[in-house]
């Protein structure tokens, strides 16, 4: 059976990682030395399927491309360094892992087929996990768990897994999965009794060495779904990150793995009676620190009250001074010291003063700034010395002397 230009040894042996070749054509390829050889093992990225990896005469290739315009497979290499024969070396642990996810997912697509009479669309064998997209929306979990148990029963059946290629006017009387979308003489690949589908891929002998695939999530992506998956050792190594991910949580939460959802659900219910709590005590603080100020401010026309506080939030500053403004004729002047220091100004309803203009000195003297409306107005300034802030505060109260903020005028 004739096969395309160049002779592709993976199309009849997947498990051949090891051969010998003659140069044919050497070339620079996205800056890179390439060439191409009259005989290769190396898959090249195409069909989903990522590219192997591998050295040809202990020269590493890089990335494995097809050149449209003919067909040639191109290897790109790390140093142009090749003698015209080389001994090419694929690398078996990458192969390998692309056999498995890309064998579980023709099982998965079958399957998705036969339970869900939902088409794949689109398949993406990714460096982490793989993906096919379903021509059916929101498909159930129920349903792709029926899918993963049919899956797997077929792989665990360990049915065989067959290549082939067919004249393209054989093709019309097969039951093909998927109708094929190159020209000329077309690869089949056939899990017995199963499934029958054209793909150049590279694929286990038999279903077994997938292992297991497992479904890892649903994505509802308008008229499609899209199903992640991972298989064989992909799925070992998944399995062992979770079971170590919920043994170090139940230890933490000393519970056991099944009691985990309803110790997390009890800490999250606590945690929000302890926020409820929290505030209620800090509301409890703000209404105290307010009365002892309003008592402590001299006497006069018009009550100035100012304070330099640490340990407060700027919300705290804001809910301290609106209960400040809440007592008649009061002018509040607050800063709460942190790395910056936090400023607010504010004045009771009815009082001639704006505190913009005396949030805006109190900037000036401290490099600050800060903005707001006439009866509240807050800022910041990057300063965290008390003395100053004390004496920006008091300056900035002196203003009020001046003028008589009780009139209305
Ligand atoms: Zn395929």
């Amino acid at each position: 059976m004739a096969v395309p230009y160049p002779e592709r040894l993976y199309y009849t042996d997947p498990y051949l990682t090891r051969f010998e070749a003659r140069v044919v054509e050497r070339l620079t390829w996205e800056g890179r030395p390439a060439v191409v050889l009259d005989r290769t093992a190396f898959y090249p990225t195409s069909g989903g399927q990522p590219a192997d990896r591998g050295t040809l005469s202990g020269v590493a290739v890089v990335d494995v491309v097809i050149r449209e315009e003919d067909g040639a497979v191109l290897h790109l290499l790390e140093e142009d360094r090749l003698p015209d024969r080389v001994i090419g070396e694929v690398d078996w642990g990458r192969r390998f892992d692309h056999m498995q996810q890309h064998t579980g997912q023709h099982l998965l697509s079958a399957a998705c087929e036969r339970l869900l009479d939902a088409d794949t669309v689109s398949f993406h064998l990714g460096a982490e996990v793989s993906t096919i997209d379903l021509n059916r929306p929101r498909v159930p979990l129920e349903a792709m768990e029926e899918v993963e148990d049919l899956v797997n029963r077929i792989i665990w059946e360990d049915r065989s897994v067959a290549s082939r290629f067919v004249q393209a006017d054989e093709v019309a009387g097969l039951p093909l999965r998927r109708p094929p979308q190159v020209e000329g003489p077309i690869r089949l690949v056939e899990v017995a009794d199963f499934d029958l589908n054209p793909c150049g891929g590279t694929h286990v002998a038999h279903t077994g060495e997938v292992g297991l695939l497992k479904v890892l999530r649903l994505d509802y992506r308008g008229e499609e779904t899209r199903v992640e998956f991972v298989c064989g050792g992909r799925a070992l190594r998944d399995y062992r990150r979770k079971n170590r991910i919920v043994h170090r949580l139940s230890t933490a939460l000393t519970v056991g793995q099944d009691e985990l959802e309803e110790a997390v659900s009890r800490l999250q219910e606590s945690l929000k009676a302890t926020r409820r709590e929290l505030r209620a005590a800090r509301e409890q603080l703000l209404e105290g620190l307010a009365e002892r100020l309003l008592r402590s401010a001299p006497p006069g026309p018009v009550r100035v009250v100012r304070a330099v506080l640490e340990g407060y939030e700027p919300a705290d500053l804001r809910s301290l001074a609106q209960r400040l403004i809440g007592a008649p004729d009061t002018v509040v002047l607050l800063a709460a010291l942190a790395e910056r220091t936090h400023l607010c100004v504010a004045r009771s309803e009815g009082l001639e003063v704006d505190a913009r203009a005396l949030l805006r000195a109190v900037c000036d003297l401290l490099g600050g700034k800060g903005g707001g409306q006439p009866h509240f107005a807050q800022g910041s300034a990057p300063t965290a010395d008390r003395q100053r802030v004390e004496n920006s505060l008091r300056q900035a109260a002196s203003i009020l002397e001046t003028q008589d903020p009780t009139s209305t005028e």
